[in-house]
Formats: structure tokens, C-alpha cells, sequence
């Protein structure tokens, strides 16, 4: 039985995970959840599993959660006896993250708040289902040599470096060449990710012009949160998974190449010494990589939907289009620039999609705002980041974005 941890438990790999838990209880036990602001979903998942901490985002949601718990316990005799240890904030998301009692912790937090809370529980010498990127992104140079230390492992959530991660255990290397620690991998020479191509993908560069964020928030494959469903229509979380397989397994830039496969059925390859490629497929359903992540290196049997190629009838590969989406390119740059650069990267990202969310930019202009503040962050450049300068950066480039879509707001909100 593995004690897991969930972090973002409201989220869609949050809501997943306990899915997973309540699916496979002789598998798995949840001792942590947090969350931010859906006490309403948390509130069940605390009824249905019992955690033994919560911890809130926000100070200013405590009350109510406690006012919550209150109620279920007068209401219902059962709990009556339940005292979960009650935690908020960024100190509160870190006690959670490393409880004792935890074996491992899935990081379903969206964006670089994910970070702090990340560091802690690897530092606590947990193991990490990693689905939140943003953190490994933004603080490569930082969580890598943590690992180390702690001895806690860094095994992908995320549907691509989970694909890669299933295909390396079948090589017959040593241990650690199947784990994912930033080491080169023997005899892997080139990693090639999947994209689906995202909402826009049948569409013209011109008609993106016409892109709403109610287009860019539907997936075609995939049922995600928002953040992540407009990197998916930028296609900046596949930039953003060329920075995070990097950081996992080892690899130059040059040896990590993008494909678009639009029936998101492979989910995604790896090219060994021998010339021999290596798919991983399956439905494009997050469960499935979750729960590898979590069983690891154990394999559970499901009665999960048995993948039907007939009924697939065709996989078919494009090659990226970087012209309509510079987000790819950007990312690379970040990338080979490495040091603070992919923290500037992630965070004038998460500001920029986060201004389109708000409408106060047009789609168009996402990588137009990042590319500006990439190019300003290269004479500030750290090449060997501590966990301040990342946090540092991350701060001005998010101040850096806002105040330029403020200079130019009406130009922002057209597609040019
Ligand atoms: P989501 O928006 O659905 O959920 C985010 C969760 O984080 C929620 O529980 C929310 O309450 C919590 N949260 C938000 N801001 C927070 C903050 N400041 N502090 C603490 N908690 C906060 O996001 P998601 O789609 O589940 O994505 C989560 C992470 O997983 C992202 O990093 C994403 O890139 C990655 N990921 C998601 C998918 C997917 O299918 N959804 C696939 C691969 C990777
Ligand atoms: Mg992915």
C-alpha cells in the first residue's frame, strides 16, 4: 500500500489521482490533499478519503473549511472523531507536501506555484509523481541536484515523459538508466514527443487571427485545466515538455524532436543506439500515466477501455509548423540558453496566457510578449541558478509582461 499525497487535489490531475485512489484502495491510501479555492470539491474529497492533512492556498479560505469540517462532523457520527491537521499557505502547502507518513507526492498544482512545494517534499525524500512542469521548467538546475541529496525519485505524470519513461524499462541497462534523474540515459539517442496540434491545429495562421478564448480553451483529444489547454493551442507545452524531457532524461536539445500526431494515440517514442524506435500508446486519457507514475515499478491491472487500432484505423505524423506557432522555437531558445532563461520563459507564459484568459491580449500576441522579455532577461542572464534567483526572475518577468501589455494595451488586443 503507497501513502500518496496529492497536491492541486481540485485540479484535473488532482480530481485523476484520487480516482485512481478510490478505483485501487488495496493500492493506494491518501494522507494529503491541497487545494486552492473549490472548497466544495475538497470537502467531498476529505469525506471520501480521510486525509490525515489538508492545506489551503489561501489564509483566507481557513475559516471556512474548518466551519465546513464542523458540520460534517456534527452531521455525520463517523466523523465525529476526524481531526485532520489543518494548514494554509505557502508554509502550509510545504508541511503537506513532506508529510511524514507520505511515500509519494503528485504534483498537480498548476504553474511555478508548484515549485516551492515541489522542493519540499523532495527535500522530505518523497518520491514525486511529477505532472506540474512548470516547476522542473522553471527550476531545472535547482530540483536536479535536490534529487540527488534526498535520494527521491522524479517519476513523469506528464502522458509524453511517461511514454518515454515506459519505453526505457524495457531496455536492459542498469537501474538508474530507467529511472529519469537528468543523467544521459545509455543508448537513448533521441527522444521524439508527440503533440496533438492542439484547438487550432486544423486551422489557417490567418484564421488565428479570428481565435477567441473560448476556441483556445477547447481541446480536440485531451479534457485538461485552462492553462494548460491554451499551451496546448500554442503549442507551448510542447515547448515547454522539449524543456522538462531535457531535465528528466538527459538529452541535448538536438536529440529531442517534435511530431505532431494528431489522433494522440502514441504517446510519444524513443530512438535507441540500434536505430530501433520505441512507441508507447494507449487511449489519450491521463489516467494511464498517472497511475504509472504511482504504482511504479509495479504495473496494476485495470478494467481501463482496451486501446482498439481497428477502430483508430490510421496514425498519422506531421511535421510542427514553427512559423504559425513560434512558441516551439521560443522554448528551444530558453532551452539551450538554459540557466534562469526557461524561468523567464515559464513565467512570462503563465502571465501571458493568463492576460488572454482575462482578454487583455489577443491570442497572436502570447509569444510576441514572452519573445520581449526572453530577449531583455539575456543581459541579466544566470547561468547556475540558486532557488532565489529562479524565484527572482520568475517575479520580473511576470511584472515585466503585465506592465508591457499595459503600455500597449489596445495594440495587444489586436491581431496584427
Ligand atoms: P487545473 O487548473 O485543473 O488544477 C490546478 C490545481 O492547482 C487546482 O487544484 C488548484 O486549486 C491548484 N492551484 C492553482 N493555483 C494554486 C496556487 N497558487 N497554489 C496552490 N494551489 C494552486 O490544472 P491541471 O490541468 O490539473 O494541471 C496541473 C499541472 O499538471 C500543470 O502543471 C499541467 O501542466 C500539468 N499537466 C496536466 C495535464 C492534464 O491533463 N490536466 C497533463 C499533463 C500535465
Ligand atoms: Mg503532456
Amino acid at each position: 500500500m503507497k501513502a500518496i499525497s496529492v497536491l492541486g487535489s481540485t485540479g484535473s490531475i488532482g480530481t485523476q489521482t484520487l480516482q485512481i485512489a478510490k478505483e485501487f484502495p488495496n493500492q493506494f491510501k491518501v494522507v494529503a490533499l491541497t487545494a486552492g479555492k473549490n472548497l466544495d470539491l475538497l470537502i467531498k474529497q476529505i469525506h471520501h478519503h480521510r486525509p490525515e492533512v489538508v492545506a489551503l492556498a489561501n489564509e483566507n479560505d481557513l475559516p471556512e473549511l474548518k466551519e465546513r469540517l464542523n458540520q460534517l462532523k456534527s452531521r455525520e457520527k463517523d466523523f465525529s472523531n476526524f481531526n485532520p491537521h489543518l494548514f494554509a499557505g505557502s508554509e502550509g502547502l510545504n508541511i503537506a507536501a513532506s508529510w511524514n507518513t507520505a511515500d509519494l507526492v503528485v504534483t498537480g498544482i498548476v504553474g511555478c506555484a508548484g515549485l516551492l512545494p515541489t522542493l519540499s517534499a523532495i527535500q522530505a525524500g518523497k518520491d514525486i509523481a511529477l505532472a506540474n512542469k512548470e516547476t522542473l521548467i522553471a527550476a531545472g538546475p535547482v530540483v536536479l541536484p535536490e534529487l540527488k541529496l534526498s535520494g527521491s525519485r522524479l517519476l513523469p505524470a506528464d502522458s509524453e515523459h511517461s511514454a518515454i519513461f515506459q519505453c526505457l524499462q524495457g531496455t536492459p541497462w542498469p537501474e538508474n538508466a530507467r529511472l529519469s534523474t537528468g543523467i544521459p540515459t545509455p543508448g537513448l539517442k533521441n527522444i521524439l514527443l508527440t503533440a496533438s496540434g492542439g484547438a487550432f491545429r486544423d486551422w489557417s495562421a490567418q484564421d488565428l487571427k479570428n481565435a477567441t478564448v473560448k476556441d483556445a480553451t477547447s481541446h480536440p483529444n485531451w479534457s485538461m485545466g485552462k492553462k494548460i489547454t491554451v499551451d496546448s493551442a500554442t503549442l507551448m507545452n510542447k515547448g515547454l515538455e522539449v524543456i522538462e524531457a531535457h531535465y528528466l532524461f538527459g538529452l541535448d536539445y538536438e536529440h529531442i524532436e517534435i511530431v505532431i500526431h494528431p489522433q494522440s494515440i502514441i504517446h510519444s517514442m524513443i530512438e535507441l543506439a540500434d536505430s530501433s524506435v520505441l512507441a508507447q500508446m494507449g487511449w489519450p486519457d491521463m489516467k494511464l500515466p498517472i497511475l504509472f507514475a504511482m504504482s511504479w515499478p509495479k504495473r496494476i491491472e485495470t478494467p481501463w477501455k482496451k486501446l482498439n487500432l481497428s477502430q483508430v484505423r490510421k496514425l498519422t505524423f506531421l511535421e510542427p509548423n514553427t512559423k504559425k506557432y513560434p512558441c516551439m522555437e521560443l522554448a528551444y531558445s530558453a532551452g539551450k540558453t538554459g540557466g534562469t532563461m526557461p524561468a523567464v520563459l515559464n513565467a512570462a507564459n503563465e502571465e501571458a496566457v493568463g492576460l488572454f484568459l482575462e482578454e487583455k491580449i489577443h491570442f497572436v500576441n502570447i509569444p510576441k510578449v514572452i519573445e520581449k522579455a526572453c530577449e531583455k532577461h539575456k543581459q541579466d542572464l544566470k547561468s547556475d541558478p540558486k532557488l532565489n534567483d529562479v524565484i527572482e526572475v520568475d517575479k520580473w518577468a511576470r511584472k515585466e509582461v503585465r506592465s508591457e501589455v499595459q503600455k500597449h494595451s489596445h495594440q495587444m488586443l489586436i491581431a496584427t
